[in-house]
């Protein structure tokens, strides 16, 4: 369903993701192209400029209809001369209609569509030189699908989670990291960036509220956010919606719960859960990233982390027994983690995705050794032990049969080697250690390697036996 410009409808896909920096040489073989041009020798530019993203959104609630203008303003923070720049379309093409692309450097591009969403890839007249920037703009609408998922509408609520294009993260030795879909877990890899995002509502409920990751401004009959150094932008709306917030740590974070009425002592015992846990992570890992947070009781399976909100499954809301003894709490203390772990520090959910889940998972332990240090044994034996755990940490999204052998070899193993470290090396080396991390890589993309190498670092200790018991590729 995707318009093309110009004569690049014609143009073949130029091969399954990751593309490499190699692959942006269109129109020579490689080693033909680099013995005629040697390549210049480019530095990166001093300090990382994030990409600007502005969307200004129009959501006809009653149609379940959205209208977009994006414009995003991307800067080349490598020591690359881009010519070739991809825009991850996480949307399927059964919903999404471009209307227009147009960008500052060229006229051809191309696409590669299905209905799990694709790659725009936008070929550049003159390259990007590191520091240059790039101006995109796009027009498109969705036509949101009346169904239980991320990007989806039901009766109670609707969901807007990956709903525009976007420029994935660049990396010197491994090119644009760009992963195929998986149902296994999460597989997008998101640079970070400022968001500038303005939300019109027509033919919505009088009741209408939006649960999204900043604070609003409301003014011109719209809604305006600011997010900085977040992964992605998302958000809900429902005329159903009851909201209740209460302000965190010494930053006074403002921490809000969108639930449905009938759920009312689950949402108030899940909001004391976000907000005892943004606090012990603040002492622990480092000041809280963003301005504000939103837990949204939403009617999709399972749960969703983001920058600044998260979603909980309904079900879980539901189940709540009154005890700190369930998925709600463990779930909650899980996804306000990956506030620091997906959110600040950035990794690639598809081919490391231990690195924001193995910490997420953690961090249920460490809150519960702090809030309810009588349901400590509990947690170890419902979260971990029960499931008997095998399989390697550093697993793909893309190599194990289903879910369940996923989450016990990346979640649980994972979890595992978090806490054999801090055995080893004992409290005090270990919150350095964590604190350490998420400073070094707030708003980048960390890697295994470097999480051992400043684990190693930070610690002081040779923590290689320990690795190699439960990573298959590092010893
Ligand atoms: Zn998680």
């Amino acid at each position: 369903m995707l318009a093309c410009g110009l004569a690049a409808c014609s143009l073949p896909y130029t091969g399954p993701p990751p593309l490499t920096p190699e692959a942006t040489s269109a129109t020579l073989p490689v080693s033909t192209a680099a013995a005629l041009t040697p390549t210049p020798a480019y530095t990166a530019p001093d300090t990382f400029t994030p990409s600007q993203y502005r969307l200004v959104a129009t959501l006809d609630f009653a149609a379940h209809y959205l209208a977009v203008s994006q414009y995003i303003t991307y800067t080349n923070n490598s020591a690359h001369a881009l010519e070739l720049i991809p825009i991850v379309v996480p949307i399927s093409d059964e919903l999404l209609t471009l209307t227009s692309l147009r960008y500052d450097r060229g006229l051809e591009w191309g696409s590669h569509m299905d209905a799990s969403g694709g790659l725009i890839e936008l070929f550049l007249a003159r390259p990007l030189l590191p520091g240059d920037e790039l101006q995109v703009e796009l027009e498109f609408a969705i036509a949101i699908p009346e169904r239980p998922v991320l990007l989806g509408w039901s009766a109670r609520q609707m969901t807007l989670i990956d709903w525009y294009p976007f420029i994935p993260p660049y990396e010197a030795a491994a090119g644009w990291l760009v992963n195929e879909p998986t149902q296994q877990g999460e597989y997008l890899v998101y640079e970070s960036a400022d968001f500038d995002v303005s939300i019109y509502t027509v033919n919505a409920p009088a009741l209408l509220q939006i649960a999204a990751p900043a604070p609003a401004e409301q003014r011109d009959r719209a809604y305006h956010y600011q997010l900085h150094g977040a992964r992605r932008f998302v958000w809900a709306a429902s005329g159903h919606y009851q909201a209740e917030t209460q302000l965190a740590g010494e930053q006074r974070i403002p921490v809000t719960i969108y639930y449905f009425e009938e759920e009312r002592a689950a949402a108030q015992a899940a909001l004391r859960t976000a907000v005892a846990s943004l606090e012990l992570y603040e002492n622990l890992f480092g000041p809280y990233p963003y301005e504000s947070l939103a837990i949204v009781e939403c009617i999709f399976p399972d749960g969703m982390e983001s920058d600044g909100i998260f979603f909980l499954d309904m079900g879980y809301f539901r189940r709540y027994d009154g005890t700190p003894r369930n998925l709600l709490t463990m779930l909650t203390a899980h996804e306000v983690a990956h506030s620091w772990w997906f959110g600040a520090v950035g990794n690639d959910a598809g081919q490391e995705p231990w690195l924001d889940e193995a910490m997420a998972t953690y961090a249920e332990l460490l809150y519960y050794e702090q809030a309810h240090p009588f349901d400590l044994d509990w947690w170890r034996e419902f979260r971990i032990e029960q499931w008997q755990p095998d399989g390697t940490v550093d697993s793909t999204a893309y190599e194990l049969p289903n879910f369940r052998p996923y989450v016990n070899a990346v979640y649980l193993r994972g979890a595992q080697f978090l806490h054999a470290v801090r055995q080893q090396v004992g409290d005090q080396a270990f919150y350095t250690f964590l604190k350490d991390y998420y400073a070094a890589y707030d708003q980048q993309v960390a890697h295994t390697a470097d999480f051992f190498a400043l684990l190693q670092l930070s610690t002081g200790q040779d923590l290689s036996e320990i690795i190699a018991e439960y990573f298959a590729d590092f010893e």
